[in-house]
């Protein structure tokens, strides 16, 4: 098992992605930590994960707030007495042209998807320092924080600015032993992306922009999150691993 004695925590890890890194990690035996706003889903990934012999807690928790991020961190440290790794993966997409864009809905994206981000990661790293010994930190971008797609600049926005984050963070952290890396996933199959993928014409037609020509599973952008996290990529830091069917190599 390649996460064998590791604390995790990953932010909304009650669905789509952070769900599959959530479960991913807990067999190779992360003791995992997930957060997100709805009770119910974080108690279904709980359960699946100690059904399956996994160890895993689960917090309300509001990313874009300080006091409840601070809840959560201090939960888990009080619970097992560290944290290894940080997932911070939670976030939400709205579709919007730039020119209809409100200010509430730019407000949450940077709220959410940016600050959240920040927040999680500013607590890890902290804990991370104080315990020594290093950790990972993953920031859960897209592709596109790399390039531009249209009806989403707040979204683009919040990802480019998790890729610099990252960046930032690998800078100063290096020398606490501590690595951060932004994982850039494609088109992949989750609730955030099921309006488009329940419109047969609008999906096929968006595949055309995909080299491998289909929708990226939850399960392939866990199994890159477990390399970011894990010792194999133990001279990686500042890093953007893009995982996309091969999306960013197409010119047209
Ligand atoms: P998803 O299925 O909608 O899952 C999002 C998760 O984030 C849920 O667990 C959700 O739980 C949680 N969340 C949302 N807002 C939150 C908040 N304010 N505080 C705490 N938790 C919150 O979406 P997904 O596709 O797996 O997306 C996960 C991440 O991958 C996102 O950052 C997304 O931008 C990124 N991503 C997705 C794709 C894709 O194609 N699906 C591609 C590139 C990047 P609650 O709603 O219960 O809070």
């Amino acid at each position: 098992m390649r996460l064998s004695g590791k604390v995790a925590m990953i932010t909304g890890g009650s669905h789509g992605i952070g769900q599959a890194v959530a479960i991913l990690f807990a067999r190779e035996g992360a003791k995992v930590a997930l957060c997100g706003r709805g009770k119910a889903a974080l108690d279904e990934t709980v359960k699946q994960i100690v059904e399956t012999g996994g160890e895993a807690l689960a917090y309300e928790a509001d990313v874009s707030d300080k006091a409840q991020v601070d809840r959560f961190v201090d939960g888990v440290v009080g619970r097992w007495g560290r944290i290894d790794i940080a997932v911070n993966n939670a976030g939400i997409c709205e579709i919007a042209s730039f020119l209809d864009i409100a200010e509430e809905q730019w407000d949450r994206h940077m709220n959410i998807n940016l600050k959240g981000a920040f927040l999680a990661s500013q607590r890890a790293a902290r804990e991370m320092v104080r315990q020594g010994g290093g950790g990972s930190i993953i920031q859960m971008s897209s592709v596109n924080g790399i390039q531009a797609e249209a009806g989403q600049a707040h979204y683009n926005t919040t990802k480019g600015g998790m890729i610099n984050l990252s960046m930032s963070m690998a800078l100063e952290l290096a020398v606490h032993g501590i690595r951060v890396n932004a994982l850039c996933p494609g088109f992949i199959e989750t609730r955030l992306t099921k309006p488009l993928i329940d419109n047969p014409p609008a999906i096929a037609d968006y595949l055309r922009t995909v080299p491998m020509n289909r929708v990226g599973q939850p399960e392939e952008i866990a199994s890159a999150a477990l390399f970011l996290a894990s010792d194999e990529s133990s001279y990686m830091t500042g890093t953007c691993m893009v995982v996309d069917g091969g999306q960013l190599i197409k010119l047209s």
